[in-house]
């Protein structure tokens, strides 16, 4: 049933779902809409999820926000890309970086030109080909290089993020409430949730409800019963522990996701710290055995107790359901490897943004959002389990199991074209694009059998120079980068 015009707009949670949401939601739309805000001290946010893609810097630009300013607020840094270590192999790694590998043309990508340069032992690693790539390996990092901007994204500390944003939309008139949610009412006749009441009494009525509650679900969950999709089949990791260190180096533009024997590492530096934690699954490894392993590979004193964060991959079975949308844990989690959820978030946004149901909740809005944010959930999860499942490890059990589990059939298909052709297709709403899926797919050790025909149209001697033509750009580019520490002591240096 459709429900009569929105105008109150009620977001349940602080973290970084519900403050980005508010700046958004109150900055881009908000004149005629009255925006309120309620989180809980008591419970607190997750804390993690310091580490983003490029299309931040959409939304970021959207609102307006002064990129020097926001990254000294968040103690932030830059990133290029993500070193992945271990994960085809013990001591092998890639990096899937941001940036564009290479030239392709209209009929093949550029992995093909590479793919038969290799075969004549003409190409060099596929990452020489990538200016960002190059400059993530030797920590350099501007804005822009030759007039041209780098692809990159931000580092930044959680808390301090949720922090700015919420200056955002107080300064757009979002109002904040500070309590614990205790019940939630729904209308009798329409399921609609109706009102929130408080542990101190207050009652709080809205038309439309934004549940950024984090993996707690408070609306979407346990008020509207909507029902998850579990992907623990192919993504069987289900447990985070997190600790904060001081830095002990200079931070490098790029995220590292080191495999371990049951999971995987990050470390993500900031500027004056570091983000780390251990990602597992705890068929395989306990909680306490966890939290050693993680404490013995991390550098630098600790800044924060280690803390445990469970987890279950997946996401609802409906995103927008009744008046209720959720958005960031709430509405799903695909863990943290390719750094996407923020991302989602941001996506969630812009979506609710376009479709905003000013004139009352239409079941037409809700049914094309639900869909178009279930497609992108479903291909971020593919190529997830992707890292996983592609992986000549045989040392443990967890790496075993990823090797022969079996994947979604769309992954499969994926795989299967890329092996026998070298070919990738980027479909609608797939947020990786060719080139993100060459990197990984080549970095996970899947060599393609044939490239594609056009490549022969060009001598060898031809391509031979095509090659050295663009791995002596991207060189000669990053020579001109100043190193990434220098450039943020000159561009955004931290405010502490
Ligand atoms: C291990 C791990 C690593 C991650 N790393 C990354 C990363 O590198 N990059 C990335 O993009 N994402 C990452 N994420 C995801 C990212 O942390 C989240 O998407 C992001 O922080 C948004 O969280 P949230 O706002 O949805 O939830 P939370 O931060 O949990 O916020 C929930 C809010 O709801 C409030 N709340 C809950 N219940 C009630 C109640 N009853 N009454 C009132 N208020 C209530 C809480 O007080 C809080 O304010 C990671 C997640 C995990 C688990």
């Amino acid at each position: 049933m459709d429900k009569p015009s929105v105008e109150k707009i009620v977001i349940v949670g602080g973290g970084t779902a519900g403050w980005l949401a508010a700046a958004s939601i109150s900055k881009l739309l908000g004149d005629n809409l009255q925006v309120t805000l309620i989180e809980s001290d008591e419970i607190g946010t997750i804390g993690v999820g310091e580490a983003t893609i490029p299309t931040m810097l959409v939304l970021h630009h959207l609102l307006k926000i002064n990129e020097q300013e926001f990254m000294s607020a968040v103690n932030g840094s830059f990133k290029l890309g993500i070193s992945f270590e271990n994960w085809r192999a013990l001591n092998e790694k890639y990096i899937h970086s941001f940036g564009l590998t290479g030239k392709g043309c209209w009929a093949a990508g550029f992995h093909h030109f590479w793919l038969k340069g290799k075969k004549l032992g003409l190409s060099d690693d596929f990452g020489n080909y990538c200016t960002e790539l190059m400059a993530a390996k030797s920590d350099r990092f501007a804005i822009s290089v030759d007039n041209e901007k780098l692809n990159y994204a931000y580092h930044f500390d959680a808390g301090l993020y949720a922090k700015f944003m919420r200056k955002i939309a107080e300064e757009s008139n979002v109002k904040r409430i500070q309590g614990k949610i205790i019940n939630v009412t729904t209308d009798e006749t329409t399921g609609f949730i109706s009102t929130l009441d408080l542990q101190s009494g207050e009652q709080i009525q809205g038309d439309l409800f934004i549940d950024c509650s984090g993996f707690a679900g408070l609306i979407i969950e346990k008020a509207l019963n909507t029902k998850f999709d579990d992907w623990s089949e192919w993504l069987p990791c289900n447990r985070a522990v997190a600790v904060q260190t001081a830095s002990t180096s200079e931070p490098a533009p790029y995220t590292r996701a080191i495999a371990r024997d049951a999971g995987w590492q990050w470390k993500i530096p900031l500027q004056s710290r570091v983000g780390n934690g251990l990602v597992y699954c705890s068929r395989y490894i306990s909680d306490t055995e966890a939290e050693s392993l993680l404490l013995s590979k991390v550098d630098g004193s600790l800044l924060t107790k280690p803390r445990l964060i469970k987890f279950r991959t997946g996401q609802r079975k409906l995103h927008w359901n009744k008046n209720c949308i959720a958005l960031g844990l709430a509405a799903g989690f695909v863990e943290p490897l390719e750094s996407t959820s923020i991302h989602m978030v941001q996506k969630g946004i812009i979506r609710l943004l376009q479709m905003f149901p000013r004139e009352g909740i239409k079941a037409a809005d809700r049914n094309e959002f639900n869909y178009q944010m279930r497609e992108e959930f479903l291909f971020i999860r593919d190529f997830i389990v992707l890292h996983y499942h592609l992986t000549e490890r045989t040392d443990t059990s967890f790496w075993n199991h990823c090797r022969s589990m079996a994947i979604p059939e769309t992954l499969r298909h994926r795989l299967d074209l890329f092996r026998e052709s070298g070919r990738i297709f980027q479909k609608d709403r797939d947020l990786f694009a060719e080139n993100s899926w060459a990197q990984v797919m080549l970095g996970q050790g899947l060599m393609p059998a044939h490239y594609h025909p056009i490549v022969n149209m060009m001598t060898d001697a031809d391509l031979s120079s095509f090659l050295k033509d663009i791995e002596g750009r991207a060189t000669r580019r990053v020579t001109q980068l100043p190193k990434h520490k220098q450039f943020i002591d000159r561009y955004c240096k931290a405010i502490v």
